[in-house]
């Protein structure tokens, strides 16, 4: 079965290991009830093992937020690399957020970012979606530059193992996602983006998360109407309630 698929982006959240250890102890409890969702989380670094480090986690899989542009360990202060990421069981890796290209990540090193991920054998969820949409539909060539752009280093072998998150970025801490339609349309934009880039079959079957201002009562719509294949949540994962109840409503969509 084609599982949907919850990455829990929790940026810089919570505060102390405790809370974080609260909020990754009622997914766990949820974790082994879903049958057709997946969970991710992506907790701060500092917090990833004793959340959901290398043997604790049996139901749900540990994501980071970022990785380094370098691979072999060395003068690099402050960077944490792929393989050091892989080593302590993470699996997905959150590239390209807009809060990272804000804060200057380009496309190309989204690209060799991506490359690296998928090289040290991990799931890179990459992250695209306009700034601002305009009248004319102007962003839609912006928006497709930017993934050909971010994939630009990426081998057709590994299509099949690339999760793409469309995260339109006037939706992202905003009051309202997008609307569930708009949600629909773009999936199928970015999907025949990708088919332009490795083809047909590969744009079939690649994954499409939604991110944008998803919380337990939009989510099944955005699923079902939206039609993609899961979500990307940034506030709703730090809020362990809701996270569990979107987890359980996601769950019980039939798709
Ligand atoms: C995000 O930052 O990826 C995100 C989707 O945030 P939020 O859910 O809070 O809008």
């Amino acid at each position: 079965m084609n599982k949907k698929l919850i990455v829990g982006n929790w940026k810089m959240n919570p505060t102390t290991l405790d809370e974080a250890q609260k909020i990754a102890r009622k997914i766990k409890r949820i974790a082994p009830t879903l049958t057709s969702t997946e969970v991710v989380i992506a907790p701060p670094y500092p917090f990833m093992t004793s959340c959901g480090g290398r043997g604790i986690m049996k139901h749900f899989h540990l994501g980071s937020q970022s990785v380094s542009i370098q691979i072999d360990s060395g003068p690099f202060t402050g960077e944490v690399s792929a393989p050091m990421l892989k080593d302590i069981g993470v699996e997905y890796v959150i590239i390209g957020h807009s809060e990272q290209r804000a804060r200057g990540e380009s496309d190309a090193t989204v690209s060799v970012k991506t490359k690296i991920v998928l090289d040290a054998g991990l799931v890179p969820v990459v992250c695209v979606g306009e700034i601002s949409r305009d009248e004319t539909g102007a962003y839609l060539d912006v928006l497709k530059e930017q993934i050909k752009n971010s994939l630009a280093d990426i081998a057709q072998k590994f299509a099949a193992d690339i999760v793409l998150a469309y995260e339109p970025v006037w939706a992202i801490g905003a009051p309202e996602p997008m609307k569930n339609e708009d949600i629909h349309e773009s999936s199928i934009f970015v999907k025949k983006v990708f088919s332009d880039i490795f083809g047909p079959d590969a744009g079939i079957k690649v994954k499409i998360l939604y991110g944008g201002s998803v919380n337990y009562r939009n989510a099944p719509d955005i699923i079902s109407i939206g039609k993609v294949d899961g979500l990307l949540v940034g506030r709703e994962s730090v809020n362990a309630p809701g996270f569990v109840e979107l987890l359980k409503a996601v769950d019980n969509i039939d798709r």
